[in-house]
């Protein structure tokens, strides 16, 4: 450094001519954040200076605020503050030393490496207020400290050459002016800077007033007091449902909010929001915004929050994690999985105090939420040990009822089994059977339903998920005689063209139903996995286990008993339209097996 008289000159390290054009070109991956940087620079000494206030070292009635001024004629972006301010050998200290010989090595040694790793170096080196060279080719501070220090104007070029004067300034604060260079001209648009600024700045604790050169009059651009500050018992629904639309521009209600405010050590806040989701193709996919000290970090940080609760939409205030956070930081940093194991904590408190305060509520969004508890659940025994109060079961009769109740109830009626149907239309005839006989059939229509059913079972004692089409429970059964019959059997297996196919005979309670075809529920989900995992058509292979039983004790039956003897034809078509009626209501009909169908349904409406 060379000192003229009241000028000085020097250079910003040994390093410079390395250094500055890898700040401008590569270092930051988004342009845009040098503006982030710059302004909680500043709202940084505005809180210095309050806190110094605040214990008592200075007294001050003054009101704090950050202007951005945009000025496009002359080429400038600047960022005022009545902050702190800096001394002479304060700037010279915290912005000309800014110690980048090891960031140099350093950033050699990573020039490769992914933008994680480089936004890594920013916060590691502290070169955030260099930012500001990337999009221009000289800025110019001007500060005046706090203390009776004399006001500085320090300028320096892109190519890292400074000049140091003394400056008119009386109050306190500082002024960065950015000459924003040629090739960057976009940051002259003040669409640009709004957005910038929105993005970043929306809930910096001090208020920062936008004046563009088109309009010439401030407007405040910031929420200082973001709602995830306040207590939530300070919050109302519509508190919550307002901050929700404005940072999501989402005008669905979101179904239910978590406002979490973690101690020490954990030591952070956010609400996490659990979205309505229309009916349409719009994605699923959730959106948690990081920020630092209300800094905006960063969009959409998916490792602060387990995979499986992709769907939340919210904000976390995380004062623990650096502004300059990485991707690669956040995946190996043991705070952020305790961070992680919090929420998924909140998340599952809230369900459980939806269930037992919000009772109403939480029946009316169960169907909403369950595939996403159920997945959730799947993913992480202890998420589903937290909630396994709280799971619910639709039932067929459109009431919902808890899975804990059902298994009550089923206790000593039926032994702990949960009879289920997945199709409300095509098992309508054995939900009734079973509704007959005063049993609650649930309803599991999701796909993930049953592969719930068959992660839950594993975990509650003695519980069995039977669908109502699986086997004859007992309860169906009547105490009528069962005749078997040979000729039926003999008639049945020949119409089925199956020869292996197995068929019983029971009594039934019902006079109205033929007969039954049963899928066994081990082959039945067997066949589904195979479905789901797509390894063919897995009919044929299971064949074997299909059971078709005839009920004794109806009608139908007992009329074909009498029409074999007397017409052997009429007797096959008969038993040929009960076994694909059976089929149909398994979703089992082939082509050939439908055209048959239809053909014989018009056929007996013609002999009607
Ligand atoms: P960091 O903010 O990570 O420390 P910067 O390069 O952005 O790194 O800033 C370096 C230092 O310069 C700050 O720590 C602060 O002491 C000082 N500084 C920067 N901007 C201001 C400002 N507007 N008012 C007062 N001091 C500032």
């Amino acid at each position: 450094m060379q000192k003229t008289d009241n000028v000085k000159k020097g250079g910003i390290s040994v390093d410079t001519e390395h250094i500055f054009p890898i700040i401008k070109k590569w270092l930051y991956s988004e342009k845009d954040i040098f503006l982030r940087e710059i302004v909680s620079n500043a709202a940084d000494a505005i809180t210095k200076l309050k806190r110094l206030s605040s214990l008592g070292i200075r007294t001050s009635d003054e009101s704090y605020s950050i202007k951005v001024i945009l000025d496009s004629e002359n080429q400038t972006l600047t960022v005022e503050d009545n902050g702190i301010g800096m001394s002479e050998e304060e700037l010279l200290k915290y912005i000309c030393n800014i110690a980048l010989s090891g960031a140099v090595e350093f950033i050699q040694k990573y020039e490769n490496e992914n933008d994680a790793s480089k936004n890594g170096i920013i916060g590691h080196f502290g070169l955030g207020f260099y930012s500001s060279l990337m999009v221009s080719d000289k800025v110019e501070i001007i500060t005046k400290s706090y203390t009776d220090a004399a006001a500085v104007h320090w300028s320096c070029t892109d190519e890292g050459q400074y000049e140091l004067n003394s400056a008119e300034k009386e109050e306190h604060g500082t002024s960065v002016i950015m000459h924003i260079s040629e090739d960057e001209k976009e940051y002259l648009s003040t669409s640009k800077i709004r957005a910038i600024l929105e993005k970043y700045c929306s809930f910096i604790p001090v208020p920062i007033y936008y004046t563009d050169d088109t309009e010439k009059k401030a407007e405040l651009i910031n929420d200082t007091n973001p709602l995830w500050l306040k207590p939530a018992s300070e919050c109302t629904k519509d508190d919550y449902k307002a901050f929700y639309s404005k940072v999501f521009t989402d005008f669905k209600e979101p179904l239910f909010e978590i406002h979490i405010n973690a101690d020490y050590p954990l030591n952070f806040k956010g609400i996490l929001y659990f979205p309505k989701f229309s009916n349409d193709y719009e994605s699923m996919e959730g959106q948690v915004k990081l920020y630092y000290n209300q800094v905006f970090v960063a969009d959409n940080v998916k490792e602060v929050i387990p995979e499986y609760l992709f769907m939340l939409k919210g904000v976390l205030d995380c004062p623990e994690l650096p502004l300059n956070v990485s991707r690669s930081y956040l995946q190996k940093n043991n705070y952020v999985s305790k961070v992680s194991a919090h929420i998924v904590k909140k998340v599952a408190d809230k369900i459980n105090f939806l269930k037992n305060n919000e009772t109403e509520k939480y029946f009316e969004i169960w169907d909403e939420i369950s595939s996403f508890v159920e997945y959730a659940c799947m993913r992480d025994k202890k998420f589903y040990d937290r909630v396994k109060d709280s799971l619910l079961l639709n039932l067929a009769d459109s009431t919902k009822i808890t899975l804990n109740e059902y298994i009550e109830y089923s206790k000593d009626k039926h032994d702990k089994t949960i009879f289920y149907a997945t199709d409300k239309a095509m098992q309508a005839q054995y939900i009734s059977m079973f509704e007959a006989q005063g049993v609650k059939v649930a309803l599991l229509d999701k796909t993930i339903d049953t592969q719930f059913a068959t992660f839950v079972e594993q975990y509650i004692d003695g519980i069995k998920f039977v669908r109502v089409d699986s086997e004859i429970s007992d309860i169906l059964k009547s105490d009528g005689n069962i005749e078997e019959n040979d000729d039926i059997k003999t008639l049945f297996i020949k119409v089925s063209n199956n020869d292996k196919l197995d068929v019983k005979f029971d009594c039934l309670k019902s006079k109205d139903i033929p007969a039954i075809l049963n899928i066994n529920e081990h082959t039945r989900r067997m066949e589904e996995m195979m479905r789901l995992y797509n390894m063919g058509e897995a009919n044929q292979a299971f064949h074997s286990d299909y059971t078709l039983v005839i009920n004794t004790n109806s009608l139908l039956i007992q009329k074909l008993i009498a029409t074999i003897k007397e017409d052997n034809q009429k007797a096959e078509k008969i038993a040929s339209y009960i076994y694909k009626v059976t089929l149909l209501s398994q979703k089992k009909l082939s082509a050939d097996e439908m055209n048959d169908f239809i053909n014989d349904s018009f056929n007996i409406l013609l002999n009607f």
